[in-house]
């Protein structure tokens, strides 16, 4: 059975004042919550503050990024050791604001996923499709691509200690969801594809789908057989709004 995984990318949102006030609305109400793991992911200059805040709590942290080198001459960037200073659980690589924005490869991702690992943070693997892709019908051949980056890299095992994240990028920000029955079929082909390296790896991947899930969509979709979460974005910047979702996870699990 696998442990659902709701992570919140709060990307470069907050202020020292905004993000103690979303971690405590937070906090206030994720009592009864136990069924899925919770993570934060904030922007970097505020791990320090929520390493604090979530001190004594179930809530993991989470980076939204990291260098693909450990340390050295790489101006701006942040390591795997150093968000180990942070108690950083989780690292988010290849999000697609990074892959399509910041022009970050598929082998500049599975580098950044072995960074990760090298450190002994999971890193949240983020694939998905542009409307382009998905319109022309090879979004299963996107994702295998993405997905064999990191295999070709880092070998198919390693994907048992990552958390993957389908985020159609059409959906990401836009309030335009994936139905259930498109995010499912991805998800199932994800498994499937991962299955033909690994039954047991695919069996107990966890498999969050990003992409506008909200308080009102995500029980249809967090109820899929092979949606294991969520990666949430903008529902994930008002607490009242993150807690519903994870309130979805106790009602389905
Ligand atoms: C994301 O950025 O990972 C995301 C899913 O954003 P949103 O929920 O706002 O679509």
């Amino acid at each position: 059975m696998r442990r659902k995984i709701v992570a919140g990318n709060w990307k470069m949102n907050g202020s020292l004042t905004g993000i103690a006030e979303l971690m405590l609305g937070i906090k206030a109400g994720i009592g009864d919550i136990q069924k899925a793991e919770v993570v934060v992911c904030p922007s970097y200059v505020y791990l320090p503050q929520l390493n604090e805040l979530i001190n004594g709590t179930e809530i993991k942290l989470g980076a939204q990024d990291l260098s693909d080198a450990a340390a050295g001459a790489y101006t701006g960037e942040v390591s795997g050791p150093m968000l180990n200073d942070f108690n950083c659980d989780y690292v988010i690589v290849g999000h697609s604001e990074r892959r399509n924005n910041r022009g970050e490869s598929d082998e500049l991702v599975a580098a950044k996923f072995k960074a990760a690992q090298e450190a002994n943070i999971t890193p949240i693997l983020c694939v998905g499709e542009l409307i382009e892709e998905r319109e022309a019908g090879i979004t299963d051949e996107v994702v295998a691509r993405q997905l064999d980056a990191v295999i070709k890299l880092c070998g198919a095992a390693a994907l048992a200690n990552s958390v993957l994240a389908y985020e159609p990028i059409w959906a990401i920000g836009t309030g335009r969801t994936a139905t259930t029955e498109q995010a499912q079929e991805v998800h199932a082909n994800i498994r499937t594809k991962i299955s033909q390296e690994s039954p047991e790896v695919a069996g107990n991947l966890r498999i969050q789908y990003g992409g506008s899930m909200n308080a009102g969509n995500a029980r249809e979709l967090l109820s899929m057989p092979d949606i294991d979460g969520g990666l949430i974005g903008g529902a994930s910047l008002k607490a009242e709004d993150f807690l519903a979702i994870l309130q979805a996870v106790e009602v389905v699990s």
